[in-house]
């Protein structure tokens, strides 16, 4: 028997259904790949995805948040809350394609005493009674610290969080148990400069991500340092 003979059919069907969602990413111009590309962290990669580029395309956007919300249409949802323009953007597609016809609100990101923090307009937390069920809504998931900004966030005001919906997930991102739907769930090796196959194989090094990330970054943003 072959190796796709015994596979279980729910699983071929995902992985059938991650490759549409992929060519579709990489019909806005957003997914790279089979590159030699140097992330903001120094690491390098093969693969890259430019998040701003993500959601470019509305009837892309469109038909990918239906996808979500289909998955989410047996639980009833009263809000879907998002933070991040590509992630706002994609949540109204959700929120318009689920049966229960939710609102739609979102966060600011900023920092804080140092800290990365996630805040409501006042008109929205008033919004967020006990009980309200709540769909959170992320573009692309790397390191999963937004959604967890975005939780706890919830739970403050007592909200119930139903579900987590993304685009995209690096696999390794773990959230506390949630149930996270992603339409790719796709993790890319990172290498160590001293320790990467494409420098050995004297690859050309794409560092175009990194210096754009740069010159797009305000000077008001920056990091801080930790106090
Ligand atoms: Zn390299």
């Amino acid at each position: 028997m072959s190796a796709a003979a015994r596979k279980d059919p729910a699983a071929v069907e995902t992985e059938v259904r991650e490759k549409i969602h992929l060519e579709i990413l990489k019909r806005t111009g957003a997914y790279h790949a089979n590159d030699h590309i140097l992330l903001p962290s120094g690491q390098h990669t093969t693969e890259y995805i430019e998040k701003t580029l993500v959601t470019t395309e509305p009837s892309f956007t469109e038909g990918l948040g239906a996808v979500i919300a289909k998955h989410f249409a047996q639980w009833p949802v009263d809000m879907v809350l998002s933070t991040g323009p590509g992630a706002l953007i994609l949540s109204h597609c959700v929120a318009r394609a689920h049966p229960s016809r939710p609102v739609v609100v979102y966060g600011t990101k900023g920092l804080s005493g140092g800290k990365r923090r996630v805040t409501l307009p006042v008109e929205f937390q008033r919004l967020i009674r006990p009980g309200v069920k709540i769909l959170l809504i992320e573009d692309l998931v790397s390191t999963g610290s937004t959604l967890n900004l975005l939780i706890n966030l919830v739970e403050q005001l007592g909200g119930l969080v139903v579900g987590i919906g993304c685009l995209w997930r690096r696999t390794s991102v773990e959230l506390d148990n949630r149930p996270v739907f992603s339409l790719v769930s796709r993790d890319f090796p990172t290498y160590d400069p001293d320790n990467c196959p494409l420098c050995k194989r004297g690859v050309p090094l794409n560092e175009e991500f990194v210096r754009r990330r740069h010159a797009r970054r305000p000077s008001s943003v920056q990091e801080p340092k930790e106090a």
